[in-house]
């Protein structure tokens, strides 16, 4: 089956390496589960399962302050549909390409099964760059990308959401643009504003949940978070909340980075310059540099992964934490990682923390709080109804033990006694994809 995927991502996926590293990672875990399935090789599950759906590709022609037409790419990729209508965010930046979405939207797929809501796998996106342009600047890409994505998209077809550089601001003009064009006010995006159809909570959902099932593992293995020492990189929704979320559980959070720099904190950030910092990146849409607190040190260039700590939580972007990154995390002693980025941990990376013993919770299973909580806006949406955000976070909290539950399914303790989650977590959501396509036959 390997070679069959391999040969399959050569011919018909050249050149896109995070692609190839999403599948390959996923096959390799799933592998001996498969062929001890010999349906699933006559039905071609492999095979289906690495092609998406399909992908939309547009242009986005808007005008820039001077006056000046500026044209971007942007994408859908709608890439299984099995368990329920794609789900997935947009990202908006300059890095955006095939690969990278279609890596997103498979990752997707595999962690809206797991979440256990009927949600299928899907991302899209822009190479768009929102630094260094006015709001109007932004308003104006937004409406115009969603004067295409509108045709693609639905609240039983395809509900998109944030995603890195697309937050509450860009829902809000892109959900504005679709109500305008299609007269219609129904859920057909998550993370809006709380005014008009957004859950309370979705905001932190991501950060929030990487921190409780950070808990989920460590009691699983006789470990608490109280007290322990947390790097985080990024400095964005998923940082900032997950940050949040970790003082608010008394752990000591040593620092926080950006695509600039970083910033560290000796004694650990409190609760008042984590609220300076929020108004800097997500008010000012500003850098950790502008910082003005005495409590923090910024360094330019740097990045977290060689601070001694007992947790790291990769929250910017992918391949953010090679071997050389995660060697030195090994060498400081970590006890855990969770990722909430989308596969910040390269190939190399994940194995060599999961040779040390490191508890690893792999992001599909890590970072499924965001999209469990869009599930409940849906959920919302649908029944004309907003949930307190007590009740939503009950059930952010819930879902994350749930989805722990899941990701353990299927396997043992290795001999040192740590759960490999990443292939326990691939096998189940794997298992539910799979049988749900030989369930429907060929189509
Ligand atoms: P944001 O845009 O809010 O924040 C991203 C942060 O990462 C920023 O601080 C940014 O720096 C930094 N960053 C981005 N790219 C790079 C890079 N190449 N090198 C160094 N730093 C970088 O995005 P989110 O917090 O929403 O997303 C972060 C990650 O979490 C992504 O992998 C995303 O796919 C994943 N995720 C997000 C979810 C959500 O609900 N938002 C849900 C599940 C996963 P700067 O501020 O300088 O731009």
């Amino acid at each position: 089956m390997l070679d069959v995927v391999k040969k399959q991502l050569e011919n018909f996926h050249k050149n896109q390496p995070e692609f190839h590293q999403a599948v390959q990672e996923v096959f390799e875990d799933i592998h001996d589960f498969y062929t001890d399935h010999e349906i699933y090789e006559r039905f071609a599950i492999a095979e289906r399962m690495i092609e998406p759906d399909r992908i939309i590709q547009f242009r986005v022609t808007w005008v820039d302050d001077s006056g000046n037409v500026q044209v971007n790419r942007g994408w859908r990729v709608q890439f299984n549909n099995a368990i329920g209508a794609y789900k997935g965010g947009l990202r908006f930046h300059p890095s955006v390409n095939e690969s990278i979405l279609k890596f997103l939207g498979f990752e997707q797929c595999f962690k809206n099964a797991l979440t256990g809501m009927p949600m299928g796998g899907g991302k899209g996106g822009s190479d768009f760059d929102p630094k260094g342009k006015s709001d109007l600047e932004v308003m104006r890409f937004c409406h115009a990308f969603m004067e295409e994505l509108h045709r693609h998209i639905g609240p039983n077809i395809d509900v998109p959401a944030g995603d890195i550089n697309v937050g509450t601001r860009e829902i809000g003009y892109m959900f504005g643009h679709y109500l305008k064009v299609e007269n219609q006010f129904q859920g057909v995006i998550t993370g809006k504003g709380p005014n008009f159809g957004g859950s309370c909570g979705r905001t932190e959902a991501t950060g929030y949940g990487c921190i409780y099932f950070l808990e989920e593992m460590l009691n699983a293995h006789d470990q608490k978070l109280k007290g322990k020492r947390v790097i985080i990189s990024g400095a964005g929704n998923v940082a900032l909340h997950a940050a949040e979320k970790a003082i608010a559980e008394d752990a000591k959070v040593l620092c926080l980075s950006d695509s600039k720099g970083l910033l560290y904190f000796k004694d650990g950030l409190s609760d008042k310059d984590l609220k300076e910092i929020k108004v800097i990146k997500t008010q000012n849409h500003g850098a950790l540099k502008d910082f003005k607190g005495t409590a923090g040190e910024y360094k330019s260039g740097a990045e977290p992964w060689d601070i001694e700590c007992d947790i790291a939580l990769p929250c910017a972007t992918q391949n953010e934490v090679d071997d050389k990154e995660a060697k030195k995390l090994v060498k400081n002693g970590v006890l855990a990682i969770a990722e909430g980025a989308n596969m910040p941990l390269t190939a190399k990376a994940q194995d060599i923390v999961m040779k040390a013993g490191v508890i690893y919770g792999p992001a599909k299973a890590a970072n499924a709080g965001g999209v469990a909580v869009s599930g409940l806006e849906r959920t919302q949406n649908a029944e004309m109804r907003s949930w307190p955000l007590q009740r939503v976070d009950q059930e952010l909290r819930e879902i994350m033990k749930d989805i722990h539950k899941r990701s353990i399914e299927h396997i043992e303790r290795n001999k040192e006694g740590v759960y490999n989650y990443r292939k326990g977590a691939n096998i189940t959501s794997f298992k539910k994809i799979a049988d749900t396509l030989v369930a429907y036959g060929v189509k």
